[in-house]
Formats: structure tokens, C-alpha cells, sequence
């Protein structure tokens, strides 16, 4: 099969041929018809401190993927061959406190597909069954592809009861968009979305009735009087990683606010902690989706009313990865897509 391997330890993606997996008693093999093109693919792609020290070389990477079912193991009784489906990046242990107390998104012995163990750009992926979630038929292998972002950011959002709360979402990513569409759906009453790129401020506007502003230009505190906000948001999530950010979100909680921390910084960071004290705000920190009650409500959501196509801007096929990875890299996107579904040409290399 073709594939996009982490083939050495340097910057770069290579596609190449490989063997199809060989699935276990409770694996299932999946074919892989479109995946999406995460920012954890990208540190892999430019190859950066992180990556270095957690991804094996060689190794298929990738882990945001649809497809469809093409084998199954002999231990596995709930799911078929031919069903459509997606799946949880994340592989747990069983043997933890939190895996064996059923709080399996707390197990400390998680492995990551594409980050730990072999991924998903490929034409056939293996995937434990427990991971494996079937996609509606109002779902297609597209919004199936991008469940892991939208899973952070429902992860992240439906941590707080966000119903008639004044929500303040920093960073318009794919993941902060996704999010404020979310507090948006569930019925937040003011959404405020920050960034300091203006064209994905104005690609959040488009997929959801939400504030932008454009934090490099804007006082945020202006945006708030002119919506008749008092006392500042009930809700923060941090979707940047940027410290200016968070910075500025703590600035601008409520007494008693609430932060969700999915953002994750390049490095260490002072905050100004008397700010925490002083107003009593809670700080979760969130990775992952919950397993599997996030990808229940996400998926419920996306057949309510729920609609995030418009976060996906680019789709390439699988042989003109570079391309996708380059327009990922630019930040000049929402989700880029990438299709598995037209057979690959020869083996081509794509540097950095
Ligand atoms: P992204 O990098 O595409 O988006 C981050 C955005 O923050 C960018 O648009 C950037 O312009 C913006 N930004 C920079 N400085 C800012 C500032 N001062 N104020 C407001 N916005 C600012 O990231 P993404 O793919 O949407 O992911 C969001 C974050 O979540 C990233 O930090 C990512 O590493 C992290 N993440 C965490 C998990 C988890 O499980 N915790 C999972 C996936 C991604
Ligand atoms: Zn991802």
C-alpha cells in the first residue's frame, strides 16, 4: 500500500510503499478514504524538539482519518466489514486506576496513533476495535476525517455548562473555531473569538455567528463594552497556545470564571497568579476527546444542527501531500483534507 512515512530523522514526510498492517484478535483494518492534516502532523512534518523525542523513525504517521471496515479479527463480534467508520487516536492501557474506574481518557499509559505507533496516511490502517467509532449516514468520510479536532474542541467546550454564558475563545484555528461553533450551538449568549490572523477571524465568522477580533488591532475590552458585557466572560477557552493569550484571557474572566487550557504552548510561561487568586478562577486543562462519551455527543450534535464543513478549506489528493502540508504550515487554512481514495503514483519525496 502507499503511505507517508517519517522515513528519517529530519524534516519532511516521504510517501513510499509498505505492507498492508496485520491486524490482531481485536483489531480491525480500515480503509482509509480521506484524512485530515493535524498541527501535531506538522511539528512531525518540520520534525521540532517534540517530535524528535516522541515519534519512532521510521513510521506511517497520521491519525485523523475515515474509511471504511475491510477486515475484522477473530475477536471482534460488534462491528463488519463494509461499515463506514472513524476512530479514537488514542490507545489506552487497561491496567491503570483510571482505565480499570472506566475513565479510560485518563490513562496514563495512552499511546497515540501516527505519533507512537503506526498512523493512518496510508491506504490501510489497523485500529484497535475499542477505538473504533461507526459513522452515521449523515456523517460522511470528510466530517469523519476531522472528529479528532472537533472532539478536542467539544471535549474542551462541553467541560463547562455553557448555556446563556458569555464565552471567550482564544485562537481561531481549526480547533477554536470548532469550538466557538459549538458554545454557539449549545447557546452561549455572546461568542468572542480572538486571533491575529484576520483571515481565519473572518473564516470563524462564516461557520458560526460569533465576534471576532483581531487582538493585534482591537482592545478586547472595547469589543466587550459595545456587547454590554459588565463583568467580563463566564467562559474561557484557550485554543492558541500563545501566552499573550492566555494572558489576556485571565485579564478578562469573570470572579469565578472557568478555563478550559486545550492550547498548548511552545514552552514555559509566567501568568500573573494573583489574577487566579484574587478571582477564584478554575483552570482544567484538557487533551484528548473522552472516550467515548465526546464522540457520542459530537457526533448527535453534527445530526442537530451542528455545522463545521466550512472550518475544512483545502482538499488534496493523498499523492499532492506536500501541497496540504505546505498550506497547513502557512496557517493560511482552516482544515486541509487529504484523499486516499485515487491510487497513488510511483513513490515521490517531499522535503521540508
Ligand atoms: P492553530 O495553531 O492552527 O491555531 C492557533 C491560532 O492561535 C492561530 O490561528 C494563531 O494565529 C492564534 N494566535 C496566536 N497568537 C494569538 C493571540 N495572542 N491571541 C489569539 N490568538 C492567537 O491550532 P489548532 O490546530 O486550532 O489547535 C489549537 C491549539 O490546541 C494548539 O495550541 C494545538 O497545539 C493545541 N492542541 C491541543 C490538543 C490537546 O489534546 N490538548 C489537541 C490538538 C491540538
Ligand atoms: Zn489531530
Amino acid at each position: 500500500m502507499r503511505a507517508l512515512v517519517k522515513a528519517r530523522s529530519e524534516p519532511g514526510l516521504w510517501a513510499s510503499e509498505e505492507p498492508i498492517p496485520a491486524i490482531g484478535r481485536d483489531d480491525v483494518l480500515v480503509r482509509v478514504n480521506r484524512t485530515g492534516i493535524c498541527g501535531t502532523d506538522i511539528h512531525i512534518y518540520q520534525w521540532d524538539d517534540w517530535a524528535r523525542s516522541t515519534v519512532p523513525v521510521p513510521m506511517i504517521v497520521g491519525h485523523e482519518f475515515a474509511g471504511e471496515i475491510v477486515e475484522v479479527g477473530s475477536g471482534v463480534t460488534d462491528l463488519a466489514v463494509g461499515q463506514r467508520v472513524s476512530g479514537e487516536g488514542h490507545v489506552i492501557g487497561m491496567k491503570s486506576r483510571a482505565s480499570r474506574g472506566g475513565r479510560f481518557h485518563l490513562d496514563p499509559e495512552t499511546r497515540g496513533i501516527g505519533v507512537n505507533m503506526p498512523g493512518s496516511f496510508a491506504e490501510y490502517v489497523r485500529v484497535p476495535a475499542f477505538n473504533v467509532v461507526p459513522l452515521p449516514d449523515d456523517v460522511d468520510d470528510e466530517l469523519g476525517a476531522i472528529l479528532d479536532p472537533l472532539g478536542n474542541a467539544v471535549h474542551t467546550a462541553l467541560s463547562f455548562d455553557l448555556v446563556g454564558e458569555d464565552v471567550l475563545v482564544t485562537g481561531a484555528g481549526p480547533i477554536g473555531i470548532m469550538a466557538a461553533a459549538v458554545a454557539r450551538h449549545v447557546g452561549a449568549r455572546h461568542v468572542v473569538i480572538t486571533d491575529i490572523n484576520r483571515e481565519r477571524l473572518d473564516l470563524a465568522a462564516s461557520v458560526a455567528d460569533v465576534v471576532p477580533v483581531d487582538v493585534s488591532r482591537e482592545d478586547l475590552a472595547d469589543v466587550t463594552a459595545r456587547l454590554g458585557m459588565r463583568e467580563g466572560f463566564d467562559i474561557g477557552l484557550e485554543m492558541s497556545g500563545a501566552p499573550a493569550a492566555f494572558d489576556q484571557m485571565v485579564a478578562s474572566m469573570v470572579m469565578g470564571g472557568r478555563i478550559g487550557l486545550l492550547g498548548i504552548p511552545s514552552r514555559p510561561f509566567a501568568i500573573d497568579w494573583n489574577r487566579v487568586v484574587f478571582r477564584m478562577l478554575t483552570i482544567k486543562g484538557i487533551y484528548g476527546r473522552e472516550m467515548f462519551e465526546t464522540w457520542h455527543k459530537m457526533l448527535a450534535m453534527l445530526q442537530s444542527g451542528l455545522n463545521v464543513r466550512k472550518v475544512i478549506t483545502h482538499r488534496f489528493d493523498a499523492q499532492d501531500f506536500a501541497h496540504g502540508f505546505e498550506t497547513m504550515a502557512s496557517g493560511r487554512c482552516g482544515k486541509v483534507i487529504l484523499d486516499w481514495t485515487k491510487r497513488l503514483p510511483d513513490p515521490v519525496t517531499a522535503g521540508a
